[in-house]
């Protein structure tokens, strides 16, 4: 039974009741969705107010309360491998106002880390874990933004690693210890050549 009316095709196709069955289930994926984000999903009442909190929900099939409801019931492929997991901005509406008290922002981190471990990732994230590699920025500083700074007076780069570039080695060194990197450049080149 269609439960949706008159939404674009794509979210109704996400709001379709189904069926699950319990080999569907993996408790073991709620177990560690819960150690990694050191947050509670199982008192989750779905109440919405996460969804109703989220600037990406309007915009996108994105539903945090969806992505809470899969940790809890244990649906590890489903959460994983929905291209919406990645639509989070990590603003952390939903977290301040859950009334539970749950952190479904970092829920969605801990599933992040989990699909990365299994090469699931887009690979705009990645380019930006290269960015971050080779400036310190995930955003670098350019010459629009400079022009724009030195209008308001203040410094063409910021006092970050922009300004301080002998600090860029100890990002990779972070980058590199985790293997970040070069995962990150693997599955580029996988994905591009
Ligand atoms: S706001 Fe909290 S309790 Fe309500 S649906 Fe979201 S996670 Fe669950
Ligand atoms: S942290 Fe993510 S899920 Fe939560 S409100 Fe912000 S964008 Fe939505």
């Amino acid at each position: 039974m269609v439960r949706s009316k008159g939404y674009p095709e794509a979210l109704e196709n996400k709001l379709i009741d189904r069926v699950l069955y319990d080999s569907d289930r993996s408790p073991e994926f709620t177990k560690v969705v819960e150690e990694i984000s050191r947050t509670i999903p199982h008192m989750c009442y779905q109440c919405g107010t996460c969804t109703a909190s989220c600037p990406s929900a309007p915009r996108s099939t994105y539903r945090i309360r969806k992505f809470v409801r899969r940790v809890v019931m244990g649906l590890e492929n489903e959460a994983l491998t929905d291209p919406d997991l990645w639509l989070c901005t990590t603003c952390y509406s939903c977290t301040d106002r859950c009334p539970r008290d749950i952190a479904p922002t970092d829920v969605i981190m801990a599933m992040r880390n989990l699909a990365f471990k299994r090469d699931i990732i887009p690979v705009n994230f990645l380019k930006t874990v290269q960015a971050i590699y080779t400036t310190g920025h995930g955003v670098p500083n350019n010459d629009v933004n400079r022009a724009a700074r030195k209008k308001l007076g203040l410094e063409a780069d910021p006092p970050t690693t922009h300004k301080f570039p002998q600090y860029i080695k100890g990002i990779q060194k972070i980058l590199d210890y985790y293997k970040l990197k070069a995962n990150a450049d693997r599955i580029v080149k996988e994905r591009e050549g």
